[in-house]
């Protein structure tokens, strides 16, 4: 599946979802609730599926620049590749990061950090998933 069409169905269950939330007369048979959680429980499906793609995608990426580089103009290339997997996901261009330990927030460049490492917490690095999907 592309990423577009994950999109779309996900628009669409986002539509269902907010319909269903707000007819909520003469329903008392729990269908639903029952309804809701089966959609929320897509939505979370096809978010992950979204993101396996987005860094299949940035890797293929990758490899396809990697073919590319020479000794000449090396440096650059290898920037260019960071800024390629920092910009390859809004949870990483979003230039943010939590600790899954105490919730501190932190904001990051990510270009920085995927070239020299990611922030830590608590002993742990940090995690670059938003704490509402944890
Ligand atoms: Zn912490």
């Amino acid at each position: 599946m592309k990423i577009k069409d994950i999109n779309k169905i996900y628009d669409t269950l986002n539509d269902l979802y907010d319909f269903m939330s707000t007819n909520t007369d003469s329903d008392t048979s729990g269908v639903r609730e029952e309804m809701t959680a089966k959609v929320i429980e897509a939505e979370s499906i096809l978010k992950n599926e979204r993101s396996r793609l987005y860094l299949r995608n940035a890797k293929a990426k990758i490899k396809r620049e990697r073919k590319t580089i020479s000794g000449v103009g090396l440096m650059s290339k290898a920037e260019s590749l960071h800024e390629t997997l920092a910009n390859c996901h809004p949870s990483i261009a979003r230039g943010k990061v939590w600790c899954r330990t105490c919730g501190r927030e932190k904001k990051v460049d990510s270009v920085e950090s995927i070239r020299t490492g990611w922030a830590k917490c608590c002993g742990y690095t940090m995690t670059i998933d938003h704490p509402d999907t944890w």
